[in-house]
């Protein structure tokens, strides 16, 4: 397992008008994941389809894309040990009903189609889902002040 894992990490436009961007970021910042790359975006609907391309043809696809279109986002990649496994954990379950307190998903918000964030589900949909959003010169590449404290 590599520190330099990276994932792709979204605040929904529900997310970002409820003002839960501080909390969301601070989940990953305390646990000591590194910031790689940060923007707001208020992506087209072909961006989005691209994005959510493996779900085109659920029966919720034209409502998720209405709803992620519905304001900006927050893009963000965050990088260390396991980043995208522990992000997705972090995040909580698809359905925050399912959600364990103390998951962003299961303390901020209730139903699954305003469930305020997304998490990349793999190493490889990471990588995809990172140079969808973000050009290479947006990733920043540096050395972590604490990492000597974070990992052994
Ligand atoms: N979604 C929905 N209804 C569903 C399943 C998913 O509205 O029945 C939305 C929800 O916002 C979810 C997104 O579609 O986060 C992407 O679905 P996916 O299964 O990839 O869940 P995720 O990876 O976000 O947990
Ligand atoms: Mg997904």
């Amino acid at each position: 397992m590599s520190t330099t894992e990276r994932t792709f990490i979204a605040i929904k436009p529900d997310g970002v008008q409820r003002g839960l961007v501080s909390k969301i970021i601070e989940r990953f910042e305390v646990r000591g994941y590194k910031l790689v790359a940060i923007k707001m975006v208020q992506p087209t609907q072909e961006h989005l389809e691209t994005h959510y391309q493996d779900l085109k043809t659920k029966p919720f696809f034209a409502g998720l894309i209405q709803y992620m279109k519905s304001g900006p986002i927050v893009a963000m990649v965050w990088e260390g040990l396991d980043a995208v496994r522990q992000g997705r954990a972090m995040l909580g379950a698809t359905n925050p009903l399912q959600s364990a307190p103390g998951s962003i998903r299961g303390d901020f918000c209730i139903q699954t189609g305003r469930n305020i964030c997304h998490g990349s589900d793999s190493v490889e949909s990471a990588n995809h889902e990172i140079s969808l959003w973000f050009k290479e010169d947006e990733l920043c590449s540096y050395k972590h002040n604490s990492q000597n404290l974070i990992y052994e």
